[in-house]
């Protein structure tokens, strides 16, 4: 029986080597160190960071950053950063991974009013009072106050700067 030809989609790669935190997916030797410390791979067979990996080698651009990809279900905890042994920060891959989502529209739709909420108070989510006074019933500390008006700067330099001229510090 003939072999399955693979097609590696170069234009795709390329485009995620020009955003924040893509490039480094050149590095992965596809080990899985990262699925041993991911939550969400433990949760889920439908996300394994290895796997982002392989496709972002591939090119698989429509398996990535199409409709209901599983991205989304990486909880930013950022073990895999402290694991990789490649340096290859799959944490920052799947954000570039997230950021084509974006501007490809291809986003979930309540990203929009998380963000929008993060704009507007600094939190992803509305803190009631019932959630303060439950904080208070386990001994939580308050939640510090969030410096809006910094905030606020961050957000109209970021508007400001393509997300594809954005480098990371010592990156040529
Ligand atoms: S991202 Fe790193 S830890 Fe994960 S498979 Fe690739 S080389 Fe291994
Ligand atoms: S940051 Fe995402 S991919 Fe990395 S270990 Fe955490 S959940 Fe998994």
């Amino acid at each position: 029986m003939p072999k399955e030809k693979v097609v590696v989609d170069f234009r795709f790669r390329e485009k995620l080597n020009k955003i924040t935190g893509g490039k480094h997916h050149n590095y992965c030797y596809q080990c899985s160190a990262c699925v041993a410390v991911c939550p969400a791979a433990r949760f889920t067979d439908e996300f394994n960071p290895r796997i982002i990996l392989l496709k972002a080698l591939l090119g698989m651009e429509e398996a990535l950053i199409g409709e209901d990809s599983p991205i989304w279900l990486c909880t930013n905890c950022y073990s895999c950063y402290e694991r990789c042994p490649q340096d290859v920060r799959p944490i920052e891959v799947i954000i570039a991974l997230k950021n084509l989502a974006v501007e490809r529209e291809t986003a979930p739709a309540n990203l929009a009013k998380l963000s929008e909420n993060i704009a507007e108070t600094g939190m992803s989510v509305t803190v009631s009072s019932a959630v303060n006074r439950r904080r208070q019933e386990l001994g939580l500390p308050p939640l510090k106050t969030i410096p809006l008006e910094e905030l606020k700067k961050i957000l109209e330099e970021d508007e400001a700067e393509e997300p594809s001229s954005k480098k990371r510090k010592g990156e040529p």
